[in-house]
């Protein structure tokens, strides 16, 4: 990883240059994470990167977390500002950022900043003006490097592992809450350090994208949406497949099909210099075509990384060209209310020559045994 934390940092730089910003302020994030490897508690007191555009890089850092910073941030020249129990770290940012004029300039402040810190920092610095990191880490950040689309495709592997294993834990009479303790369980034995979501929508809640799992019974004829996901090595995984636990309710596999047809779509339509809006398209007129448009509620997919869900987003509306790198998932969905809904998603990587999927469980439909 330190490997690649200085040349983050200069692109960064290179960034703020190119913004004519004066300064990057970054608390405790996957922005901070992803330039300086240096990953805090995200805790009250006020842990601040600041970056500055005339080539100073330092980190306002409580006196307590100082040994973790030194420890973390080892031989990357980042100048630790340490600030004691009684002083006032937003005071400390001011006069570290009133020596090279930036406390009166342009400063963008991570998008994950807690508005606590922001006000306070807003207050000791009132001639600055403020906008957002997010935009100026957006290049950087969505386009992922060799050792970035090897830590998505082994945490992307071990999501597989989970998938592979469903049939163990989805059966009649056994409940959403039950299963998903599984699935947890199992999302860890596969290697991951967190989890970071479990969604088991059984039957009618296959139809609610988002759906937490409740305590509803498993029954013959269901269709389940897994949607899981975890962390591991810092970095994401998320895939979704959906089940159905004996004989499909009537119109599913018509459905079914039509999902699987759109998926495959979109993932085809994935190579460089596509917009992401084509791929949102090429999934959706399959689903339009056949008649679901209505019931595909959501858009077709969202870039992954030290984060679920952040650029580029596949959607309409987003022109965004498809860069070598760019890792985002594709996932149409199909929801008829109070009926069923089944969705395919896939994390994938946009290489040269397309789409390489960095989820390979089956997606034809598995059917389990009642
Ligand atoms: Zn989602
Ligand atoms: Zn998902
Ligand atoms: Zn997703």
């Amino acid at each position: 990883m330190s490997d690649h934390r200085a040349g983050r940092l200069d692109r960064a730089r290179a960034r703020l240059a190119c913004e004519r910003l004066d300064a990057l302020l970054i608390g405790p994030s996957p922005d901070l994470r992803y330039l300086a490897g240096y990953t805090p508690p995200p805790l009250e007191r006020m842990t601040l990167l600041l970056i500055t555009a005339d080539g100073d890089t330092s980190l306002v850092v409580p006196a307590l977390e100082a040994p973790l910073a030194e420890e973390q941030l080892g031989g990357l020249g980042v100048k630790l500002l340490v600030w004691q129990e009684t002083e006032d770290p937003a005071e400390l940012v001011a006069s570290t950022l009133a020596a090279g004029g930036a406390a009166r300039g342009r400063l963008a402040v991570g998008d994950r900043l807690w508005s606590a810190f922001l006000l306070r920092l807003q207050a000791a610095m009132p001639a600055a003006t403020w906008s957002l990191a997010g935009e100026v880490l957006r290049p950087l950040r969505m386009v992922k490097d060799a050792a970035e689309v090897r830590a998505l495709a082994a945490v992307g592997a071990a999501i597989d592992e989970v998938v592979e294993r469903l049939g163990e834990w989805a059966r009649p009479g056994r409940t959403e809450l039950e299963v998903a303790a599984d699935v947890d369980d199992a999302i860890r034995e596969a290697g991951h350090r967190s989890v970071n979501f479990v969604i088991v929508g059984a039957g009618p809640n296959s139809a609610s994208p988002h759906h937490e799992p409740t305590d509803r019974r498993i029954r013959p004829g269901d269709a389940i949406v897994f949607d899981i996901g975890g962390t591991m090595d810092g970095y994401c995984s998320d895939t979704t497949r959906t089940v159905v636990v004996g004989e499909p309710p009537a119109g599913f596999m018509e459905l079914y099909e039509v999902l699987q047809q759109a998926q495959a779509a979109g993932c085809d339509a994935v190579r460089p210099g596509v917009p992401c809006s084509a791929v949102d398209a090429a999934c959706r007129d399959v689903i339009t075509d056949a008649g679901y448009g209505e019931y595909f509620i959501h858009r077709t997919g969202h870039g992954i990384g030290l984060e679920e869900h952040e650029h580029p987003y596949i959607v309409a509306g987003n022109d965004e060209p498809l860069v070598p790198g760019m890792a985002f998932s594709v996932e149409p969905g199909i929801y008829l209310p109070g009926r069923f809904g089944a969705r395919i998603e896939d994390i994938v990587v946009c290489t040269e020559d397309g789409a390489r999927r960095l989820n390979t469980t089956a997606r034809d439909l598995v059917v389990l045994p009642a």
